[in-house]
Parts: C-alpha cells; structure tokens; sequence
C-alpha cells in the first residue's frame, strides 16, 4: 500500500494565507479547494503525503449505511469524485461501481431496511432492498443464496495509493505548495488570534491554520491549549493478486468486505472488528466514548500492548525549539492482525470459493482516529480565531474527504457551505451536548 510519490517544494516560504497541517486526503482537499479559490495555501506533512489513514484504506466511496449526519457530505463527495480525474488531470481510480450489504438472515435485512426508510429515503439516496433472486444474481458463485441486500448503484470505489496523491498534485499544479517531511511543532498566537506556525524548518506567517491530522490531531491540539477527545482503532486489510471472481461490485457480509481493484486484484478485510489498543487517551476520555462504547463493544477486539508504552513515552507538551513528537513518528505503520485476516478470507473463501487458494501480495494495516459521535470535526474554534480543524473522520474520511475539504474551503473564505455545519461543530464535543451514536 506504499502511495503514489509527491516531491516536496523546496523552500519554505515565510507567509501563507493558509497553512494546512497533515497531508493525507482531507488536508489534500481543503489544499485543492483553497488553492482554486486564489488563497495561498501551504501544506505541510511530517511524512508523506498519504502515508497514514488514506493509503492504507479500503477505498470504498459510500453514501450507504450512513450516519445521517453525514449524508449530505457523502452526496457532494460522490458528485465531486465523479469529477475528479478530470479535474486533477490523473487517474484516482474512481468507478461508480455500486455497495452491496449483503444480508444472511431476515433480522439483517430488517435493520438495513431500517437504515433505507429512515435515512436514505428522505435524503433521496438511489439505495433499495434487493430481494435473493436479485442479489443472488448480482453475487455470481455465492456457494448459498442471500436473503437479500441492500445496495446502492451509485456509490462508488477509488485507489487510495493514487487519488491523494493526485490530488495533492493537482493543488499545486493550482498554486498550493506541499511541504513533505516538515512536522508542524505548534501555533504563534498575536492578540489571541493565529499569527504563524512553527514548523521543524521554519516558521510560516499565516492567520489561518487547519489542523488535518488525522491520528495526530488531538497531540497537536493539546499542546496548543485545545481539549479534542479523539481516540484510534487499528484496522487491517490485505491484497490478492489478480483474479477473475466476476464480482465488480463493492461489497460486505458476514465477516468479510471486498473491493475490486483497479490492478484486477481485491482488497479485502473483516467487515466488522476493528481493534481498540487501550492507551493512555483510553482512560483520560473513556467517560467521552462511553456511549460510543456501549454500541460499538461488540466490533472492537481490546488489547494491551506496545501502543500503550509508546503512547504514553510521547510527549503531550513540548516547547517550539524542541523536538515534536511528529518527528519522532514520520509514518505510524501498524502490523496488521493476521487472525482478523484469516477470519475475513475463511468467511470469504466459504461463501465465494472463487477465492479459495488466491495468492495474498500484501497485508497492511492503519490507525483511525475517532471522535465520541462517530462524526467528523470540520469547524473553526471559537477559542483562537483563525484555528480550523478537519478531523476525527471516525473510519469514512476517504469517501468524504472532497467534500469535507470543500466544506473546509468554504468555512475559511466565508463562501455559503456546501452542506449544514453544524452537526461538524467542534463545541459539541466539549460543551457537554449529549452524544448520537447512529
Ligand atoms: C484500514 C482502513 C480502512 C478504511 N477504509 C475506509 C473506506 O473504505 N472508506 C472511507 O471512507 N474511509 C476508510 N477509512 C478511513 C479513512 O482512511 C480516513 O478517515 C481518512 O483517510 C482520514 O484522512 P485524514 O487526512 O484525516 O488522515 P490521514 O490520512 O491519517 O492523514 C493525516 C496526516 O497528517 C499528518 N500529520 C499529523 N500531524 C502532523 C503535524 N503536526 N505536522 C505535519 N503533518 C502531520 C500525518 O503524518 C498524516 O499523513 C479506513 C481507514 C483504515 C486505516
């Protein structure tokens, strides 16, 4: 899952409209949309660009089986990936290539029946309940019938090892200037509002700042004075070689989810679990995740272990000439879990046996951060004018990312938001609202 290679620019320069902090897809994206706009916009990554979450993903663009929240994120996201080869002049790997949830017993369906008539009905989603005929048709080889699906035609897949590059080249291509291996230490405050960023090369005179990053950004908001409740799971996925299994379509049941991919082969990982390495985050904020706990306790695998050690030898206050804990982790890279993965493929192979015996390239794995509500931060904080988060994807950013950097951009300029931005406002995470899990 090594992502595309982006150069970096060579000289930093020492004034920005715009300094974006984390290149993976969301900083990429708000980059694009700023630098379209005529801002001048530096991004700054501590590694590479892509090198954490949006490479390592599943590359599943879906509106369906969303938080509500988020579905009007997801419907501009779809029309802008539809664009995206055009409008970064490079191939993301973007097809409409269709989701199917693909349901074994009435109780499932059920609840995915629930999810259309409650959610994608009145948001005018293209999702339907497919019966077993239909979905059986669609899941040629399946060793037993389904009972039924739910899909959506329109929802889409693309390749996480070239879109963010690709977009990224295309923000430059705009004016936008990226900046690889350039952790940024902090924030310069003047009067109380954002005056610069100090980064491990220099410092950068802007009066904006977007913080996009990802597993990183609750460390960097801590030392600049901002509580972000945000923790991590580890998510693991692998890659088979080419193969002809007739199933373009995107699709998850029982333990397994499968991609198509652009080089032939399938990406494929455990639909379900994820796992949660307790921390010590896991204990400063587990009356914030409490009731995210309480619904996702039965996907998520607990475990203690090196994270802890290394987490807690991370520093969470550092001075601006000391080295940052982002230098000292250019690229988290987790080891995947081996017998997740065997679960996935012995669920998959059962159900598909197309995919009995194929030959496994690669297995990797990500971390991603979460927030208590499962929903994205993308707002500016009160506290310090100028200070933007775009964060806490919670498992979704990739599909989203080009919406959630458009309503970013829009938030920045003051242009009229592409979507409502409210359900994104940071200060529901520390005001005390009461939290939604859907
Ligand atoms: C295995 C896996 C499967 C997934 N599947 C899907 C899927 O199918 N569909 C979907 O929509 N989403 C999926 N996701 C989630 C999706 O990948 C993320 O939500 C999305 O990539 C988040 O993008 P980001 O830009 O916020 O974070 P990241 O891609 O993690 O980027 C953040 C970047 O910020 C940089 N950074 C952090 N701090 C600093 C600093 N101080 N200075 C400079 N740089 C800094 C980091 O180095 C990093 O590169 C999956 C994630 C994983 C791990």
């Amino acid at each position: 899952m090594t992502p595309h290679p982006v150069k970096s620019d060579q000289t930093l320069p020492d004034k920005a409209d715009v300094v974006i902090i984390g290149g993976g897809i969301i900083g990429a994206s708000t980059a694009l949309e700023l630098a379209e706009r005529g801002i001048k916009v530096v991004l700054c990554e501590k590694g590479i660009i892509a090198g954490e979450q949006s490479s390592r993903n599943w590359g599943w663009c879906r509106q369906m089986g969303r938080d509500p929240r988020e579905i009007p994120l997801a419907k501009i996201s779809l029309d802008l990936w539809g664009q995206m080869n055009e409008r970064t002049n490079c191939e993301t790997g973007f097809r409409r290539c269709g989701i199917l949830y693909l349901c074994q017993t009435q109780a499932e369906l059920a609840n995915r029946e629930h999810w259309l008539k409650n959610h994608a009905i009145p948001q005018g989603l293209s999702s339907t309940i497919l019966s077993s005929d239909e979905t059986d048709r669609l899941t040629p080889g399946s060793s037993l019938p389904w009972s039924g699906a739910l899909f959506t035609k329109d929802d889409g897949r693309a390749e996480p090892q070239i879109a963010t590059a690709a977009i990224a080249n295309a923000a430059r291509s705009k004016g936008a200037r990226l900046f690889t291996n350039c952790a940024v230490r902090g924030i310069e405050r003047s009067a109380g509002r954002i005056s610069a960023v100090i980064t491990e090369n220099g410092i950068i005179n802007c009066d904006t700042v977007v913080v996009a990053g990802g597993a990183w950004s609750r460390r960097f908001c801590t030392n600049a004075g901002i509580e972000l409740p945000q923790l991590t799971v580890v998510n693991s996925a692998m890659r088979s070689a080419p193969l002809d299994a007739h199933l373009p379509h995107t699709m998850a049941g029982e333990e397994f989810a499968i991609r198509k991919r652009l080089d032939g082969g399938y990406t494929i990982a455990h639909g379900i679990i994820s796992i949660a390495d307790i921390v010590p985050d896991s204990f400063r904020l587990a009356g914030a995740f409490l009731p995210a706990l309480r619904e996702e306790f039965k996907n998520l695998n607990f475990r203690v272990g090196g994270r802890f050690v290394d987490e807690a030898r991370l520093a969470r206050f550092w001075n601006m000439d000391e080295t940052s804990p982002f230098e000292i982790t250019r690229i988290l890279d987790p080891k995947p879990s081996h017998r997740l993965l065997e679960r996935a493929y012995n669920s998959l192979a059962k159900r598909f046996p197309v995919f009995n015996d194929i030959h496994i390239e690669e297995r990797w794995a990500g971390i991603i951060d979460v927030t208590p509500d499962a929903v994205p931060v993308i707002s500016a904080v009160a506290a310090i004018p100028g200070f933007y988060l775009a964060t806490g994807f919670s498992g979704h950013g990739f599909g989203i990312g080009p919406g959630a950097g458009k309503l970013a951009a829009d938030l920045i300029t003051g242009a009229p938001p592409c979507v409502d931005p409210h359900p994104f406002r940071y200060e529901r995470l520390v005001d005390g609202s009461k939290f939604e899990i859907y």
